[in-house]
């Protein structure tokens, strides 16, 4: 490879590319996740899920309208009968009876 090499050239912006993202998400760059019902489920101890106040069990939630739940917002589409995936987490299946501060009625 010579310094105008377009393979060279291609190799290089890719690892900046992935670099760049490592250090803007603070993780290195993934791939697509898996089908919705294999994504690992949010966990409330995930940063994200903190940032968001997310709880697995709506009633624990502080500041959740009455009978708010994941299962009930706009942004949740089901995958089984007690989860489903969630524009706001989308590595993450969430439960169907959790809630999070972007909680949005349908
Ligand atoms: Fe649940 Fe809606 Fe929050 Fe997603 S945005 S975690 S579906 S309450």
């Amino acid at each position: 490879m010579n310094a105008h090499d377009p393979a060279r050239r291609r190799l290089l912006t890719g690892l900046a590319t992935g670099i760049g993202l490592a250090v803007v998400t603070g993780s290195p760059p993934t791939r697509a996740a898996g089908a919705p019902d294999q994504l690992p489920m949010l966990q409330e101890q995930d940063p994200a899920a903190q940032a968001s106040k997310y709880v697995s069990d709506a009633h624990r939630a502080k500041g959740a309208e009455p009978g708010a739940s994941c299962a009930s917002c706009s942004l949740y589409t089901s995958v089984s009968a007690d989860a489903g995936t969630c524009s706001v987490f989308p590595s993450n299946r969430v439960a169907a009876d959790g809630w999070c501060s972007a909680w949005s009625s349908i």
